[in-house]
């Protein structure tokens, strides 16, 4: 597999950057780490003829306990000891990224906005001309749910339902200017594996903020992965919250990746929880609510009715992990 050659842009400013989108609406990609993107760019999936390096954005790099610039490393945030404690669910995501070298040049912006995945779709381009491409690159079905026109493709970074749980806000820049929104509505719900997003063609993600009303909040991020060391999440839960005294659920949060297109967050059944102890039937009760609402697809190493099944025992135990000892 090679790299095909490309236009390499590298701006110095977010302006200079949203001005480049601009000009090559359509036909460019950001590259930010490219752990995702260059692997991507060798199958020949949907290759474009400008990449817009992000590297040299000043405004994009580094990080802080309330504010993660998109260009910050994911190596940088994990030798953070201060950031695990604020946000613990971030240091469990952080850590179960990748391998050691995907994480010295993955970056916050690359992993919130990394390619959906499928295994009809990372493949090389011989392997997928074989079986007549699909929906996502080069193709017009789908080889996991053919009767449809959908791609089923799965969210598979981590961060996300780490940082879904933390209340977290993005700071979008685009040629119509500068906005935030919370990072849930940066997921298209209404979208498929292709759009995924809501992002505004040529939008940049700038900046992920986490507000300090959520800071401290006890919590965990558990993965389900085939091999430890290296895979992508085949299903990925977060959990935040806060406990009284008296053991009783004061706020929550609770968010799944790896099993849909889009990471969720589920405040519908978190919601009615406080107030209340979560004693041993009422986490079952929860986890088994949230398995019926996710849908995975044969599409990941892992069968789906499995996936569903993990998704109630994962759920179980990130709310054990998270709560204090006599909650
Ligand atoms: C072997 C291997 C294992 C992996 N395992 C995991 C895993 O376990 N968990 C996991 O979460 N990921 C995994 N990944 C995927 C990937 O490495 C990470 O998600 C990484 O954080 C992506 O960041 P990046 O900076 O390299 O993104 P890039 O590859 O540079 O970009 C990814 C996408 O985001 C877009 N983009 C990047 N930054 C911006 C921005 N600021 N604004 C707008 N668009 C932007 C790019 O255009 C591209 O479409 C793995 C990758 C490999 C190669
Ligand atoms: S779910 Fe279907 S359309 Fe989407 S990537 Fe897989 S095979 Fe292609």
């Amino acid at each position: 597999m090679h790299l095909d050659p490309f236009e390499l842009h590298r701006p110095t400013s977010v302006d200079e950057t949203v001005a480049l989108a601009r000009e090559h609406q359509g036909r460019f990609d950001y590259l930010a780490g490219g752990t995702d993107l260059l692997p991507n760019y060798k199958m020949h999936l949907n290759l474009r003829p400008h990449l817009v390096a992000l590297e040299d954005v000043g405004e994009l790099r580094g990080h802080s306990l309330e504010r993660l610039g998109a260009m910050a490393r994911l190596a940088d945030l994990e030798r953070d000891a201060e950031l695990a404690r604020a946000w613990p669910a971030l240091g469990d995501a952080v850590r179960e990224v990748a391998t050691p070298l995907v994480r010295a040049s993955g970056t916050v912006g690359g992993n919130l906005l990394v390619e959906t995945r499928c295994f009809f779709f990372n493949q090389s381009y011989f392997w997928r001309a074989s079986l007549g491409f699909c929906l996502k690159a080069d193709g017009d079905r789908c080889h996991v749910v053919p009767q449809k026109t959908t791609c089923y493709a799965t969210f598979s970074g981590d961060l996300a339902p780490a940082l879904l749980v933390a209340d977290a806000e993005v700071e979008l820049a685009g040629p119509t200017g500068r906005r935030t929104i919370p990072l849930e509505q940066l997921y298209d719900a209404t979208g498929d594996g292709i759009r995924r997003l809501t992002l505004a063609p040529g939008e940049l993600l700038v900046a992920v903020r986490l507000p300090s009303s959520a800071r401290g909040r006890r919590g965990r991020y558990l993965k389900l992965r085939v091999r430890p060391a290296y895979d992508f999440p085949e299903l990925g839960v977060a959990v935040a919250g806060r406990w009284s005294d008296d053991g009783r659920v004061e706020e929550l949060r609770l968010a799944v990746g790896g099993a849909d297109p889009r990471p969720r967050r589920f405040d519908e059944l978190t919601r009615p929880l406080e107030g209340e102890r979560l004693d041993d039937r009422r986490r079952r009760e929860l986890g088994a609510e949230v398995a019926r609402r996710v849908r995975p697809v044969h599409n990941t190493f892992l069968a789906p009715e499995y996936r569903k099944k993990m998704v109630a025992v994962y759920v179980r135990r990130a709310l054990e992990a998270s709560a204090p000892a006599d909650a």
